[in-house]
């Protein structure tokens, strides 16, 4: 081994969904949002002044974090926005979870959770969901440095209620608690309303799903101005220009148009629940998903030889290869054509084997 060899920092990285090209393929495996963004985005687009580039980007992201707040009734010093959410919960790591007690995160969730308290350095615990996967919010009433969760969870689908959420935070007044609402909007009801009441409660959302702009890299926390505080000075004190111009401006069109979100939304959600019927018939069963996805499972054929059998066919899912993970497929929900090619595969090829 070359000496300074030694002194590298040794990290499994997370490792994202398969982005293969080709036209005539279906994408059903990085919960991305099968319609385009906001019109007004694409107008903005079109009317950008290219020479805008030579200049640094706003450091506070100032117009972007002011529509937010305005669309969310809250304060500007309550808006921290990041390179996605996972920049954001990147940063709140860093900046909330400094105890030598572990922080607490269920043991199936968003892997990259895993990934980050590795590459910080940060103690963790991962209590185990129930066997139908849920939360149980008494695993985290025991001593810790920090909780945080995805809600609905990932990849399960599964929203865990309010009242329940607000249970894990009563019990963790002492700590930083992070609710991560990638998939929120798909049904459940946000932990935003909590903000007011618990000063400890970082809420993060992000435009990648349900705003279409996964390509863009927008992503938000909202939570008590302290918390923001303490955000920007970590983001100070690594990158102060995260976040790029074009993502700036168009996010804040994104956040102008209610009523294309509203629809598009409406859409994913009645092809989710008229796909969950289809699959029900198909011979899968699956935790009841409030998110852009379904996390099923087949009675009789292994995930994986489903899996290889979709691949190969142009139609891409998820496949976790992990213990108690990998005889479900993770399918994102697309557009109804997609869903219905996708189970005119399935029909046929389940017959075949
Ligand atoms: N949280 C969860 C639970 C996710 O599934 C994802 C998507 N991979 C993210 C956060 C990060 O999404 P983004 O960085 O695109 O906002």
């Amino acid at each position: 081994m070359r000496a300074w060899e030694a002194n590298i920092r040794k990290v499994v990285p997370y490792v994202p969904g398969d982005q293969p090209k080709g036209d005539r393929l279906i994408k059903l495996n990085t919960n991305e949002n099968p319609y385009p963004p906001a019109p007004g985005v694409q107008d903005a687009l079109k009317r950008m002044d290219y020479d805008r580039f030579r200049k640094y980007p706003d450091p506070a992201v100032t117009d972007l974090v002011h529509s937010l707040a305005e669309y969310y009734h809250v304060g500007d010093e309550q808006v921290f926005v990041g390179v996605g959410s996972d920049d954001v919960i990147a940063m709140a790591f860093m900046t909330f979870f400094n105890s030598q007690k572990p922080v607490l995160f269920p043991n199936v969730s968003y892997s990259f959770y895993k990934v980050w308290a590795d590459l910080f350095r940060i103690p963790y615990e991962t209590p185990e969901l129930d066997a139908d996967f849920r939360i149980n919010p008494k695993d985290y009433y025991r001593e810790n440095g920090g909780v945080i969760f995805p809600n609905p969870n990932a990849p399960t689908g599964l929203f865990l209620p309010l009242e329940q959420v607000e249970d894990i935070i009563r019990h963790n007044q002492d700590v930083v608690v992070v609710v991560d609402e990638a998939y929120i909007d798909f049904g459940g009801t946000s932990a935003l309303e909590l903000v007011k009441k618990y000063e400890n409660l970082l809420v993060v959302q992000t435009f990648s799903k349900a705003r279409s702009m996964a390509g863009m890299r927008i992503g938000y926390a909202i939570g008590h101005p302290d918390l923001i505080r303490a955000l920007n000075d970590v983001k100070y004190s690594y990158n102060s220009y995260t976040m790029n111009m074009p993502s700036i401006v168009l996010g804040v069109e994104a956040v102008k148009d209610d009523a294309y979100f509203r629809e598009t939304l409406k859409k994913i959600i009645a092809t989710r629940e008229r796909s969950k019927l289809r699959l029900r018939k198909l011979g899968f069963s699956f935790p009841d998903s409030m998110s852009n996805f379904i996390f099923a499972t087949h009675e009789r054929v292994p995930a994986e030889k489903i899996f290889e059998a979709l691949r190969a066919n142009q139609i891409y899912v998820r496949y976790f290869r992990q213990p108690g993970l990998d005889n479900y497929l993770r399918i994102s929900i697309g557009t109804d054509e997609e869903m219905d090619e996708l189970f005119a595969f399935l029909e046929k090829y389940l017959r075949s084997v």
